[in-house]
């Protein structure tokens, strides 16, 4: 399991560093969760304004 952000995302950048583990990058048109390193805390969740990132 871990988390996934959806089309939603604004790329503010808050949700990247909220990640224990790293797994947020920038991406192209959103960010992104290396769903291999997500931890599934949902941390992302909590911060992100437009509550983009959701549990996959
Ligand atoms: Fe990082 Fe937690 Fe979000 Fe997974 S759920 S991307 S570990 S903040
Ligand atoms: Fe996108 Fe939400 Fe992360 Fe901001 S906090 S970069 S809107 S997923």
């Amino acid at each position: 399991m871990a988390y996934v952000i959806g089309e939603d995302c604004i790329s503010c950048g808050a949700c990247e560093a909220e990640c224990p583990v790293s797994a947020i990058k920038a991406g192209d048109d959103k960010y992104v969760i290396d769903a291999e390193a997500c931890v599934d805390c949902g941390a992302c969740a909590g911060v992100c304004p437009v509550d983009a990132p959701k549990q996959n």
